[in-house]
């Protein structure tokens, strides 16, 4: 019998009311779960006004308070870690091991937004003229919400609500509806952390419950990962009603692989960085640019053998490399691009489409695909695919490399696996990237850096979490501030810099 989920608003579980559902599986074994209620756009105003009712009095608290929820809040993340890796596994289907990396990165940032008080120092100028003073103080935005994407069901969210919290802002999330219980645990350590009522809520839903957020006027500021098309769409409309919005969105990122290059080494790094997860990450390598045939051949040589023996299986088998993908069309989706592929007249190396897991027929798992000599017109190249298939590219020089990387729609991250110094500097100036790896397959930014792409992978001017994250969910006010002793010359028709 599977269980009902519920909103958290205002401190406390609530129940859905528009009589709408979604189903929740546990993708390991194609199985139906939990249903989680679609809220309607009167249960999304029910939460943002929770949320806006508890900002006055959490945007007065000091700073130095506030960050000492987030203590608290990491300690208890640490000790329900078991918990929350659990939910996340079962119902997003990644292997443990992967779903507790995902709470240590989301756990970086609580660590980061301890540092509120130190992170919210403004600017002085002493005597900006005779006797007057200045100074710029940076002050929260209101309620702010967030909408996270299936793949990270707690780092994503971690990205968003620690920093926005400790910078006085009250949240909404609308985590996504295929993976929604790792939200409400966050939910609840926050409360049993400290934090007030109503300053963090969690409305479940679709795209109805989204729509309701971008439209309401108490929400100041949108925060939004997912895939480009929605992201694009959530930027305009919600810049349009005067919101302040990052929305990031899909990526395909590139593996420079120059013929100078350890191939073991970058066989090695590619392996984890396409199959890991499944390929469900924002920042998975999907493309193998091999600079000159020898080293694509050294490659394929490599990767093929040990993608065919990629140990498949649900997310509690410690064994298991490689979990199912998030749901039955998905994995269908997926199946269809390597079809597309083949279709398209790139070489099937590996055809991931006939694995499946001995006691678990029914779940979506997908083996991994290797692709070799993909073209840059073929879907498979063009296209997110989101899922086990890696795409070996071959160029002749670096210079087609770097052209190639640049040409592509999305510009998420990137790397390039080089021991040319002089060659992996140019690459970093050139790439049209906003995260590159220098023999670093996956160079995720760590949490008091920023993290985000640039072209289709990006809409808005803030990347997220780190010193950008505090500048998003905060808006500069300056102030100028002179005393009676300065003031006795009377009235004055000059600027008193001038003087
Ligand atoms: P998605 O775009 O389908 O969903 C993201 C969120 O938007 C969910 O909360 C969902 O409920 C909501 N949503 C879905 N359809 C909507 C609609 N029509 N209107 C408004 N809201 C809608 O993405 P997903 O499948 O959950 O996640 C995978 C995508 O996210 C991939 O494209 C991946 O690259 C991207 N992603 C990007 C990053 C990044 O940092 N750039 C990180 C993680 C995931």
């Amino acid at each position: 019998m599977a269980s009902m989920l519920h909103h958290w608003i205002g401190g406390r579980p609530v129940a859905g009311r528009s009589g709408r559902f979604g189903d929740v599986y546990n993708p390991a074994l194609g199985e139906v779960i939990a249903r989680v209620p679609f809220a309607g756009a009167d249960e999304v105003a029910v939460a943002v006004s929770a949320a806006q009712a508890a900002f006055p009095a959490w945007a007065a608290t000091p700073a130095l308070k506030r960050a000492r929820v987030m203590f608290r809040f990491k300690a208890l993340l640490e000790e329900h870690a078991d918990e929350l890796a659990g939910a996340i596994s079962r119902e997003h289907g990644k292997v443990l091991a992967d779903a507790h990396g995902e709470l240590a990165r989301g756990i970086e940032v609580v660590e980061f937004a301890c540092a509120a008080p130190q992170l919210l120092k403004g600017e002085y100028s002493d005597n900006l003229g005779t006797a007057i003073d200045g100074y710029a103080l940076r002050q929260p935005l209101g309620v702010v919400a967030g909408i996270t994407p299936f793949n990270f069901p707690a780092m994503v969210p971690l990205w968003m609500a620690p920093l926005a919290l400790v910078c006085g802002n009250t949240f909404v999330l609308k985590p996504s509806e295929r993976d929604p219980s790792a939200s409400l645990l966050l939910a609840r350590l926050l409360q049993e952390a400290g934090l007030p009522e109503g300053v963090f809520n969690v409305i479940q839903g679709d795209r109805v419950a989204v729509e309701a957020l971008v439209a309401h006027p108490d929400v100041a500021a949108l925060s939004f990962v997912g895939s480009t098309p929605i992201a694009r769409t959530l930027y305009a409309a919600a810049t349009a009603a005067g919101k302040r919005v990052q929305a990031l969105g899909g990526a395909k990122n590139h593996m420079v692989v120059m013929p100078d290059a350890d191939p073991d080494l970058a066989a090695d790094a590619l392996l984890g960085a396409a199959y890991g997860s499944a390929g469900e990450r924002c920042m998975a390598i999907s493309v193998a640019v091999a600079v000159g045939d020898a080293m694509a051949d050294a490659l394929v040589a490599r990767l093929a053998p040990r993608v065919a023996a990629l140990r498949i299986g649900p997310g509690e088998w410690t064994e298991a490399e490689m979990g199912p993908l998030i749901s039955r069309e998905h994995r269908d989706r997926v199946a269809g691009y390597v079809e597309a592929g083949v279709a398209e007249g790139a070489e099937l190396v590996v055809d991931g489409r006939q694995r499946s897991v001995p006691g678990y027929e029914a779940g979506f798992f997908l083996g991994a695909s290797l692709f070799d000599r993909v073209r840059p017109e073929m879907s498979i190249y063009r296209e997110e695919i989101f899922g086990p298939v890696l795409c070996v590219m071959r160029v002749p020089d670096y210079e087609s490399a770097l052209a190639l990387v640049n040409g592509h729609l999305y510009g998420n991250g990137g790397a390039i696996f080089t021991r040319d110094g002089d060659c992996a500097r140019d690459f970093v100036s050139r790439v049209q990237v906003g995260m590159v790896g220098v023999n670093v397959p996956i160079p995720v930014p760590m949490a008091f850096h920023s993290f985000g792409g640039w072209k289709a992978s990006l809409f808005g001017d803030h990347h997220i979490y780190g010193p950008e994250g505090v500048r998003f969910y905060t808006r500069l006010k300056t102030v100028t501030e002179r005393w009676p002793t300065s003031l006795r010359a009377g009235a004055e028709f000059t600027m008193p810099t001038v003087r």
